[in-house]
């Protein structure tokens, strides 16, 4: 392994699409900068050849039925098991987080999402039977058939995660799958391939390594359903792609999460709940709570504790800290850009704002005020150690500004009056919300998790997160044999008048009276 100093290879998450420098992915460890591996990228060619490789392994793992891909599955998760310690180290140098923060959020989450498919994927793929309306003779129901072959383009904030449950759920599925992890985290891409090893089950998961040239491809090769989890700019072009095969895509974008806080909270709990929401994992989660809506009656009070707390935040490498480095420097220029900007508009600093004067890339936990939406702190993704609070006057403007974002993916609404938090909850335009907690509806497998705006497409989780990774086919049969059909050809005379008689009949009021609907 070599270790020397270097500036980080990849551009800006704004700038034109990044390439991995020359043939190799130089992989940094973002703690102090230095390489950790370096990772060949594949060519084009390699990624339609991993597709065809893919196809073929697909048949009989569809073919091998819930059961035995649930068995298969979990061997997957003992090894997980197994390999905990090293997968946490791997990570932890991949990202610059915590182990506690890897431990939990990254294998506690995926060895969950196995355990929820491996004990319900029987279930949710069975065949369920549909009432056959007026077709009384005959019999009806839809059939969940797995769509072939995947491909999984993953992000490199949650490396482990974001790419493990697009995969183990596609071939929960019955599909076979390829995937293009972030290039920003290389290595956990080959702890993942290092997963699939397994002789009984060869070809499942092939991973080809690059940036976006390689995600392209993939996007623009013979898989069948594109699974994408990154930015909205990327989502965009990713769409874009597919559509020229029309290849299906699931697309799981970023957020620009509100907290509502009402004036009943329990300000012990909502400040604590701000300042992990917003700061774990260094604030780059997709769901991390990027912007405060707090009541003016309790603003100040909660301001003081924020900050407070904030203080006291332990952000270092010793690996027993709280928080970490962050994981791509150019994401850490996002983060100076919207705190330079929120204070030319007038915001103040109260703790935090500024970059850390060592080696790697650290950003010192941030708290602002006097914030608006003209400022993009409020309104782009900043994905940073950044807590902006703004002051509201009333509920339904706290909802309304929740509601002034591109954005819809998680939520949430603090209040002692948790049926008025709920109602609440129901007018954020969000593909979740939490009451009195943040960020954690993602660990309950069994919720369908995913955005509405631009926050993406589909859902990952529950039932409807598996059926994403299907084609439902809906199969008509015979319950009564008749000889032929009332309406096939010659039409017989009287079809309309009888028609229109059986209308009346079924829908018409006087038999709605008499069965008191
Ligand atoms: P990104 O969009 O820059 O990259 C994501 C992946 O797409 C990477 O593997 C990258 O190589 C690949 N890619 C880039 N250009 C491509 C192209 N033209 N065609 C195909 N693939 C391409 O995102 P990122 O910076 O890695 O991740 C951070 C973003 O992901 C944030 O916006 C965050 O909110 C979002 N995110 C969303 C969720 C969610 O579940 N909704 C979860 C985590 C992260």
């Amino acid at each position: 392994m070599t270790t020397v100093d270097v500036p980080h290879p990849l551009g800006s998450p704004d700038g034109p699409a990044r390439e991995p420098s020359e043939d190799v992915i130089e992989c940094i460890d973002p703690r102090n900068g230095r390489v950790t591996a370096r990772i060949p990228v594949v060519g084009v060619a390699e990624v339609a050849s991993a597709v065809a490789g893919a196809r073929q392994a697909s048949g009989p793992w569809a073919e091998a039925g819930p059961r035995r891909r649930s068995a298969a599955l979990l061997r997957v998760r003992d090894r997980i098991l197994e390999r905990a310690e090293d997968l946490v180290a791997t990570i932890c140098a991949a990202t610059g987080k915590q182990p506690a923060e890897a431990a939990t959020t990254e294998l506690m989450a995926v060895c969950e999402t196995i355990g929820y498919y491996a004990t319900n994927a029987e279930r949710w793929l069975r065949d369920q039977p549909v009432h056959p309306g007026s077709l009384v003779h005959k019999r009806a129901w839809k059939r969940y058939e797995p769509v072939g072959v995947v491909g999984v383009i993953s992000p490199w904030n949650y490396p482990f995660t974001l790419a493990m449950t697009p995969v183990v759920t596609a071939l929960a599925a019955g599909n076979t799958v390829v995937l293009k992890p972030s290039e920003v985290t290389a290595t956990v891409g080959e702890a993942v391939r290092e997963l699939f090893v397994d002789d009984e089950w060869p070809g499942l998961v092939t991973v080809v390594q690059g940036g976006p040239a390689v995600g392209e491809a993939l996007v623009r090769s013979d898989v069948d359903k594109i699974a994408f989890t990154g930015s909205a700019r990327t989502g965009r072009r990713v769409m874009a792609a597919a559509a020229e095969r029309l290849t299906p895509v699931l697309l799981e974008l970023g957020g620009k999460d509100p907290m509502i806080v009402r004036a009943d909270a329990d300000l012990d709990r909502a400040t604590r709940g701000a300042v992990w929401g917003s700061m774990q994992n260094s604030g780059q989660t997709c769901m991390s709570v990027e912007r405060v809506y707090v009541d003016e009656s309790i603003h100040d009070e909660f301001v003081d504790r924020v900050v407070h707390q904030v203080e006291q935040i332990r952000q270092d490498d010793s690996g027993a800290g709280d928080i970490g480095s962050m994981t791509f420097p150019a994401q850490l220029d996002v983060v100076e850009r919207h705190v330079a900007d929120a204070v030319a508009k007038g915001a103040r600093v109260l703790v935090g704002g500024r970059r850390l004067d060592r080696p790697g890339y650290w950003y010192a936990p941030t708290v602002l005020v006097g914030v608006d939406h003209t400022m993009d702190v409020m309104r782009e993704e900043t994905f940073g150690p950044v807590l902006p609070i703004m002051r509201t006057t009333s509920d339904d403007q706290a909802v309304e500004l929740a509601n002034d974002s591109r954005y819809g993916l998680n939520s949430s609404v603090w209040s002692a009056d948790e049926d008025r938090a709920a109602e609440l909850a129901a007018r954020i335009e969000a593909g979740n919300v939490c009451v009195n907690d943040c960020i954690v509806s993602y660990a309950v497998t069994g919720l369908p998790f995913g955005g509405v705006k631009e926050s993406g497409i589909g859902r990952v989780h529950g039932a409807e997160g598996l059926r994403e990774f299907t084609n439902v086919k809906s199969v008509m049969a015979t319950r009564f044999r008749t000889p032929r059909e009332p309406w096939w050809f010659p039409v017989p005379a009287g079809l309309a008048d009888l028609s229109i008689r059986t209308l009346r009949l079924r829908f018409g009021s006087t038999l709605r009276r008499r069965l008191g609907r």
